[in-house]
């Protein structure tokens, strides 16, 4: 049976996952462990922790294993991984993201630049970080980010066989979706390969960056009567750039007539009016431009304008003025 190349205390190698509902941390996660516990022999566990809320909201994925008499006794979250994977770079910042990478950890990340200037992003003292450009991939093979990073996943783990994935990725899309089989196996072909990798030793540039658990600011002794939550906040700060999975809607404001079908239709409100007024001496109001902010790239707006003014585009070839001004002609 393969040998695990590095263990924790209790026996385990750990894989930790960072990403935003939508990218499929979440399946990536049950592959991963399937393919290492029934592919592979290992004993072992994975789940995801995530909240109720719609796509868009943090997602974390857990996976153990260990040799394949270990018991599992432990179900808590991974605090320091062996292999950390951040599914979107735009996450940085999160609190807690990198925490427990050291330099035993490979992070994984979904981004187009380069180790020397992931690190610096990142700010990792040590270990070893690898860079895929997964969004990129996932657009031109019309898949999601999970089964490119999974390619990555593999290759770097030096023990995880990809034929096992490979047998996951299309049990788990099976029938129902099989039509996404071959270019998911060609993503995960492409993830394998695509990559780079460089090894970064302490050299004093970042300090270390443990786990950390933050106690919880309410409990039973302070809580407002009811659950009451008194401070008052508005989502208007809210970016939602996060969600998007490579592609944006683009306002083409020349063929737009202000029918205002978009507006009814979008989830998050990311139409921006003006008054005018009209050839009549009216005053109507007139779409002005998309907040990018707010928009998750759902393009459930490009689907409803029957005019055409509203197209789809890949957001890294969209010249950013477009994304700035939120019209182009
Ligand atoms: S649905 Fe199309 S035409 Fe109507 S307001 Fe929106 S972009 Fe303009
Ligand atoms: S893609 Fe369109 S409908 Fe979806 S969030 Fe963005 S602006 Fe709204």
């Amino acid at each position: 049976m393969t040998k695990l190349p590095i263990v924790n205390d209790l026996g385990f190698f750990e894989i930790r996952m960072e990403s935003i509902g939508g990218f499929g941390a979440n399946l990536a996660g049950k592959i991963l462990g399937e393919a290492g516990i029934l592919g592979m022999g290992f004993n072992g566990s994975n789940f995801s922790s995530y909240g109720s809320e719609k796509k868009g909201s943090p997602v974390k994925a857990f996976v153990r294993f260990c040799k394949s008499d270990g018991a599992v006794r432990v179900n808590s979250p991974v605090t320091e991984p062996h292999i950390l994977v951040i599914f979107v770079e735009t996450m940085l910042g999160y609190p807690g993201l990198m925490s427990g990478a050291g330099k035993d950890t490979t992070v994984i990340i979904n981004t187009a630049s380069g180790p020397d200037e992931a690190r610096d992003k990142m700010k990792l003292q040590c270990g070893t970080v690898v860079t895929i450009d997964a969004m990129k991939i996932a657009v031109e093979e019309k898949t999601r980010v999970n089964t490119a990073l999974l390619g990555t996943i593999a290759k770097v783990s030096g023990f995880i066989d990809p034929e096992a994935i490979k047998e996951y990725i299309r049990y788990n899309l099976g029938k129902k979706y099989a039509f996404l089989i071959e270019p998911n196996l060609k993503t995960f072909d492409r993830g394998s390969v695509e990559f780079e990798k460089k090894y970064f030793d302490d050299d004093g540039k970042y300090p270390a960056q443990p786990y950390r658990r933050d106690g919880q600011a309410l409990g039973y002794m302070n809580q407002p009567m009811g659950g009451v939550i008194k401070t008052p906040a508005n989502s208007i700060h809210k970016d939602l750039t996060v969600s998007r999975m490579g592609w944006i809607p683009v306002l083409l404001k020349s063929k737009c007539t202000s029918c205002g079908e978009c507006d009814i239709t979008c989830p998050d409100y990311c139409f921006d009016w003006i008054k005018q007024e009209n050839k009549k001496g009216k005053q109507v109001q007139v779409l002005e431009k998309i907040d990018y902010i707010h928009c998750k790239g759902c393009l459930r707006c490009v689907e409803i304008c029957k005019f055409d003014a509203l197209v789809s585009k890949v957001e890294y070839e969209v010249d950013h003025k477009i994304i700035e001004d939120g019209f182009t002609d």
